[in-house]
């Protein structure tokens, strides 16, 4: 049904405005189908760094990190179809990255949205800081995320229709739900 994408600097919030999402969309999912709106059931599945495998030291050099995107990519791949919102809880800092994500999510014929978890880079590192050690970041890799970041943008039409979430801000959910259930799906095109 659709691909929803987090991003976010590290320790932005992205997990917790994800399982946030997840669970609001799980709400509605069970209304339209007890109301006979929704033609089928369908479900939630959020794809996530540790469900893939992915370590957080798998961001200390790129030799890691390559392997690391291509197996959350894989995750999120074999969850796009008609009948499910796949959330995808990763930095997905790269902007090539998330135009590969949306190329799946056209291939497989599904909506898609881009949720930017927008926090200074204060607000992460005092986060961060507040971590249990094994839940850290090495301080370099930390740095190195929040440098690197290629901030999404509306311009783009693989990173639109786009929903920047301020972190003191409500989610707003209305609007990303209306964009995975009723927004524009993507249609496959020969032309890649
Ligand atoms: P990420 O997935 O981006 O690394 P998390 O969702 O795991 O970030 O959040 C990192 C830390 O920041 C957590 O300890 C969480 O409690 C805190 N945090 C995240 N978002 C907020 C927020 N909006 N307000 C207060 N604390 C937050
Ligand atoms: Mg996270």
């Amino acid at each position: 049904m659709a691909l929803v994408t987090i991003s976010g600097f590290p320790c932005s919030g992205k997990t917790t405005r994800a399982r946030e999402l997840a669970a609001d969309f799980e709400r509605r999912a069970a209304v339209a189908v007890a109301s006979g709106s929704s033609g089928s059931n369908f479900t939630i599945v959020v794809v996530d760094d540790e469900g893939s495998h992915v370590t957080r030291s798998a961001y200390d050099d790129s030799r890691a990190e390559k392997p690391a995107r291509a197996s959350l990519f894989t995750a999120a791949t074999r969850s796009l179809n008609p009948s499910t919102i796949t959330i995808v809880d990763s930095a997905n800092y790269i902007k090539g990255f998330r135009y590969q994500l949306y190329c799946a999510a056209r291939e497989a014929g599904v909506r898609v949205a881009t949720v930017r978890i927008a926090a200074p880079p204060g607000k992460c590192k005092e986060w961060h800081d507040a971590r249990s050690e094994e839940d850290k970041y090495a301080q370099e890799t930390f740095d190195n995320l929040i440098q690197r970041y290629e901030e999404p943008s509306s311009m783009v039409r693989w990173d639109s229709p786009l929903f920047t979430v301020p972190w003191d801000e409500d989610l707003p959910a209305d609007q990303i739900w209306a964009a995975a259930t009723t927004g524009v799906k993507k249609a496959p095109t020969a032309a890649a």
